[in-house]
């Protein structure tokens, strides 16, 4: 992947030392307008609507190739099932907008449920981390002097576009290249759309169009609050690079590893290998059956309430850590569990170190831990265990972990705790579900931080024949949750 940023990044050096050149002739010539020079004909804006969805990466991707920001209004419930992308279109310097919850048209709702519609689609943006302008594109270009006036009264701009291809429709690709580019003036807010299986028109579409655009002296700007379209603001320069933590072992917690027999590690980095069977030798960890770990499995929110319940009564068993005793309602939804993970989740609960979903009276124990939820639930124990001064400052350090991002303290703390690293392109991919041998990896260096700074003692294996047995079997039964639910809808556009 790409370094994010780069391609517009160097557009806007170039602006720089153009500037630069221009200042310094300033007394010999009249001042060049080195703004101008770069986009002689001004600016247009691409606007993508209904996103995000499994297209926008793609459409990001070419954005990012052929040097252009773009616009995209979002819908509430998508960005909530993606919120990664949004993330990303902020982070490469695109602005996000809002085009309301679920699509539905403005001139058929009330004026209470435009208000809501907006309000939580712009709820849903920020909690990607992600600052919306204040503009609204009602669904359809269905508006009235109604909804312009509820838009207006609650403090939003009112955008439609001027040139429609109505890609859509399916229309090819040069069709629509063709009917862009000749509509091309300044000003020009061009609607497109990430969303549904025309879409790779569209995206087929856009470098011949950004290219022509480029080529008439355009550039290619964003919209600003009053739905103006406005010069892009440059990305924020990367954060600094994280020591190497990749290799970090968990020698201190486990000098000597004993392999805990399970046959589907093979493909595992050697740390995480030692990680997954120092859980184990310490009995915290188990397999899904006796020679099986299944590391690329998702973790589901009991599981890891059970994996960090082990590791708290570890800790109390040898650190004079007093556990709460689990006391009040029990969330509706963890009733029929066995009783190792309902003390796990009321542990865990009575602590802080979870909370419940929805309403708060249910847990949700078959949904999936996002890298996010993993990095709270971490911090929130070395909280619960060490105290709150022990967690670290944090700093800045991953491209999609925006400052307002919520957790965004907590993962950074995490980082700077050399537990976790995020992916060569200093991402962290906090939205994404982490798997079974991550989270052992994680809970293994957090165990092994504790050991080497003599809080807890170092494993004494236990023998495998001793071992409990494996876990697992219940999730099995309940089947998992598979909450997220396919969103492939069709909605038309625009
Ligand atoms: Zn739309």
């Amino acid at each position: 992947m790409e370094v994010v940023g780069r391609g517009r990044h160097s557009r806007w050096l170039a602006l720089a030392a153009a500037l630069a050149a221009g200042l310094a002739l300033v007394a010999a010539a009249p001042a060049p307008a080195a703004a101008a020079s770069t986009c002689p004909s001004g600016h247009v804006a691409l606007t993508f609507d209904d996103g995000p969805g499994p297209h926008t990466p793609a459409v990001l991707d070419v954005l990012e190739r052929h040097d252009a920001a773009a616009t995209f209004f979002v819908l509430g419930h998508r960005t909530r099932s993606a919120p990664g992308i949004v993330t990303r279109q902020a982070r490469e310097g695109h602005v996000v907008a809002n085009h309301s919850e679920r699509h539905r048209e403005f001139t058929r709702l009330s004026n209470a449920q435009i208000r809501e519609s907006v309000r939580a689609t712009d709820a849903a943006i920020r909690d990607a981390g992600v600052e919306p302008i204040s503009a609204v594109r009602p669904p359809y270009g269905a508006t009235n002097s109604r909804v312009r006036g509820v838009l207006r009264d609650a403090g939003y701009a009112h955008v439609l576009w001027s040139v429609d291809p109505q890609d859509w429709r399916g229309h090819a690709s040069s069709t629509i290249v063709r009917h862009v580019t000749s509509r091309l003036a300044p000003g020009a807010v061009i609607l497109l759309h990430d969303y549904g299986g025309h879409a790779r028109n569209t995206i087929g579409a856009l470098p011949r169009i950004i290219d022509t655009a480029h080529s008439r002296g355009y550039c290619f700007g964003v919209l600003d609050d009053r739905g103006r379209v406005v010069a892009p603001t440059p990305p924020e320069p990367p954060p600094p690079e994280l020591d190497d933590v990749a290799a970090r072992g968990t020698e201190a917690a486990c000098p000597e590893p004993v392999p805990a027999g399970f046959t589907d590690l093979d493909d595992l980095a050697e740390p995480t290998r030692e990680g997954i069977d120092c859980l184990v030798g310490f009995g915290l960890a188990r397999g899904t059956s006796a020679t099986a770990f299944q590391p690329r499995e998702p973790v589901h929110r009991v599981d890891a309430a059970v994996l960090l319940s082990r590791l708290l009564t570890y800790d109390a068993m040898h650190s004079g850590l007093v556990l709460p005793w689990p006391e009040g309602e029990e969330f509706t939804d963890v009733v029929d569990l066995s009783a190792e993970r309902r003390d796990a989740v009321r542990t865990l609960s009575a602590l802080g170190v979870t909370n419940g979903t929805g309403d708060g009276t249910t847990f949700s124990p078959f949904a999936r831990v996002t890298r996010r939820d993993m990095a709270v639930m971490l911090s929130r124990l070395q909280d619960a265990t060490v105290g709150p001064d022990a967690a670290g400052e944090g700093g800045r350090f991953f491209l999609d972990v925006p400052p307002e991002l919520a957790g965004a303290a907590e993962i950074n703390a995490l980082a700077d705790r050399g537990i976790v690293q995020g992916a060569a392109d200093r991402t962290f991919g906090w939205s994404e579900a982490v798997r079974r041998d991550e989270l052992a990896l994680l809970l293994a260096r957090h165990l092994d931080e504790h050991v080497e700074a003599g809080r807890l003692p170092a494993a004494e294996p236990v023998p495998v024949e001793e071992r409990d047995e494996a876990d697992g079997d219940e999730a099995d039964a309940e089947g998992g949750d598979e909450s997220d639910e396919a969103d492939e809808e069709a909605v038309p556009a625009p």
